[in-house]
C-alpha cells in the first residue's frame, strides 16, 4: 500500500498520513460488500431502519470530533464543519424512514395480478471531491444503504479524515461487516476500479464533469447505473425592484461560502442597469467584511483554499491587470489563502466570466430587462444553482421557469436543502439526489404479474 501525507490547508503543516488501497485491495472490499448485501437486502426493514438511527446517533455523538477533523483536513470554519457534520447526522435519520416505505404498485390487469417491487440496484460505488466530504459522503450513502444497497465510498486523496472516521463509527452503531466501507486511495485506482468492476452495479460521482464524462464513458460498457453531480457557473440575478440591501448583503454568502469552492457558488452576478451602481455601493463593504481567518475561531467566515496547486489556478483566474472592483482581506503567514475579490466590468467572453474557477471570485454584470437576463443567466453549458432577487412574483416564477439550472432559489441565497431534489440540468449532471425520491435512484422496479384465471 502507498500512503497519502494530509496537510492543514491553513498551516501547511502534516495533520496525518494515510495508507491508500490499491486495485486489489478495492477487489477484496467489493467481493465483501457483494456478499453483504445478500444479507443487508434480506435484513426486516425496521431493523435496517433501527441500524441508521444508531448510525446517526454515533454521528451525533461525534459531531465536535468530525467537525475538529475537517477544521484540520479541509480549513473549513470550525462553524461551517459542524454545520456539515449535523448534515451527516440529519440525513441518515432523515433516510431511516425510508427502508419501512418503501412500497411498490398494484397495477390493475385482465387475468391476474399485477405488483412492483422497488429492488436495490446492489454495490454501489460512491466517489466524493475534496469539498464537501461529509454532506456528500452522506447524501449519497444514507439513501443507499435505506434501499439495501451496499456501499463503499472514496473520499478524495486530499480529504480522506472525515469519511474514514464516519465508517468507523458504522461499524460502531452496528452495520454488519461489508456494508459500509470506506476505502481512501486515488480516484486513478480505487475510483477507476469502481467504475470498472462489473460487481458494482452503481457509481454515484460528484466532481468536475471532465472527470463525470470519463465516468460516464466507463459506466457505459456495464450499462452501468449512474448519478452524476457536477460543476457549475451559477447566476445571481438581482432586479431593480427588489430588496436591493439583502440581495447585496447576502451575495457574498451565494458565493464565498467554503471560499468559492461551491458548486452551487453564485459566481455570475447580474444586476440590472438601473440598480448597478447602487448595488455594488452595497457590496462593497459586504465583500470587505467577510471575515478571513483561522478556521478554528468560530468568528471565521472563510478559510483558506484547499491545496496550493488550486490557489495557482484560482490565481490564473486574477492576473495582475484584472478588473478588480474590490476585494476583501487573508491573513499574513501560511496557509493557501485568497481574499474574496469582486471583478467588474468582465467582458462575457473571459475564462473567469465563463469556466468554474472554484474560488472566491465573483463577477458582476448589467442587464438590461428580463430577457437580458435570462439570456446571460443561460449562457453557460453548466446548469446547477441560482438565485434571482426580485419584489415581483409574476417574474419571479417566469424567471425561475425559464432559467435552465436544476435548483434555484427566490430571494435568498441558499442551495441544498436535504428535503428536496438536488441535481443538474446540462453538462452539471446527471439524475437527481435527496429529496423523497432519492431512493429510486438505488432501486430498480422489478414488475411481478400473478396469473388468476
Ligand atoms: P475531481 O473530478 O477531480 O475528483 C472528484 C473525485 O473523483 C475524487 O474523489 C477523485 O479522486 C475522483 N476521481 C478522479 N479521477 C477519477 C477516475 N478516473 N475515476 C474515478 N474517480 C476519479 O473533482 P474535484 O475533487 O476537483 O472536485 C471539484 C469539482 O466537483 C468541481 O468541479 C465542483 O463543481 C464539483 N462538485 C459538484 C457538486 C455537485 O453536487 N454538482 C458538489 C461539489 C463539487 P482523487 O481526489 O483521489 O483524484
Amino acid at each position: 500500500m502507498t500512503s497519502y501525507t494530509v496537510l492543514n490547508p491553513a498551516t501547511e503543516q502534516p495533520v496525518t498520513t494515510v495508507s491508500q488501497a490499491s486495485s486489489e485491495v478495492t477487489d477484496a472490499a467489493i467481493a465483501r460488500a457483494t456478499v453483504a448485501q445478500r444479507a443487508w437486502r434480506a435484513t426486516p426493514p425496521g431493523e435496517r431502519a433501527a441500524l441508521l438511527r444508531a448510525f446517526a446517533a454515533q454521528v451525533d455523538a461525534h459531531a465536535e470530533d468530525l467537525a475538529a477533523l475537517e477544521v484540520a483536513n479541509s480549513g473549513h470554519p470550525i462553524s461551517a464543519a459542524r454545520w456539515e457534520a449535523g448534515q451527516v447526522r440529519d440525513v441518515l435519520t432523515y433516510y431511516s424512514a425510508a427502508p419501512e416505505r418503501l412500497t411498490g404498485r398494484q397495477i390493475p390487469v385482465p387475468g391476474g395480478l399485477d405488483v412492483t417491487f422497488k429492488e436495490p440496484v446492489g454495490v454501489v460505488g460512491l466517489i466524493v471531491p475534496w469539498n464537501f466530504p461529509m454532506p456528500i459522503l452522506s447524501w449519497g450513502m444514507a439513501p443507499a444503504l435505506a434501499a439495501g444497497c451496499t456501499v463503499i465510498a472514496k473520499p478524495a486523496e486530499l480529504t480522506p479524515l472525515t469519511a474514514l472516521r464516519i465508517g468507523e463509527l458504522a461499524s460502531q452503531a452496528g452495520l454488519p461487516d461489508g456494508v459500509f466501507q470506506v476505502l481512501a486511495g486515488k480516484g486513478s485506482v480505487v475510483g477507476q476500479r469502481l467504475v470498472d468492476h462489473p460487481d458494482v452495479r452503481k457509481i454515484v460521482f460528484t466532481g468536475s464533469t471532465e472527470v463525470g464524462q470519463q465516468i460516464m464513458a466507463g459506466c457505459a460498457r456495464h450499462v452501468k447505473r449512474l448519478t452524476l453531480e457536477l460543476g457549475g457557473k451559477s447566476a445571481n440575478i438581482v432586479f431593480a425592484d427588489a430588496d436591493i440591501e439583502k440581495a447585496a448583503a447576502t451575495a457574498p454568502y451565494a458565493v464565498f461560502d467554503n471560499a468559492g469552492q461551491d458548486c452551487c457558488a453564485r459566481s455570475r452576478i447580474l444586476v440590472q442597469r438601473s440598480a448597478f451602481d447602487r448595488f455594488m455601493e452595497l457590496l462593497e463593504p459586504a465583500v470587505k467584511g467577510v471575515q478571513v481567518g483561522d478556521p478554528q475561531s468560530g468568528r471565521t467566515q472563510m478559510g483558506p483554499l484547499i491545496s496550493a496547486s488550486h490557489r495557482d489556478n484560482v490565481a490564473k483566474y486574477v492576473p495582475d491587470d484584472a478588473p478588480v472592483a474590490f476585494r476583501g482581506n487573508t491573513p499574513a503567514g501560511p496557509g493557501y489563502w485568497f481574499p474574496p475579490t469582486v471583478l467588474a466590468p468582465v467582458s462575457v467572453a473571459a475564462p473567469v466570466y465563463t469556466e468554474e474557477v472554484f474560488g472566491p471570485v465573483v463577477t458582476v454584470t448589467p442587464f438590461d430587462d428580463e430577457a437580458d437576463a435570462i439570456a446571460l443567466a443561460n449562457d453557460t453549458p453548466y446548469g446547477l444553482s441560482g438565485s434571482l432577487w426580485t419584489r415581483d412574483v409574476g417574474r419571479a416564477i417566469r424567471v425561475a421557469r425559464a432559467v435552465e439550472t436544476g435548483n434555484l432559489s427566490v430571494n435568498s441565497h441558499s442551495s441544498v436543502r436535504y428535503w428536496t431534489p438536488f441535481g443538474g440540468f446540462k453538462q452539471s449532471g446527471l439524475g437527481r439526489e435527496l429529496g423523497p425520491d432519492a431512493l429510486d435512484a438505488f432501486t430498480e422496479v422489478k414488475n411481478v404479474f400473478i396469473a388468476t384465471d
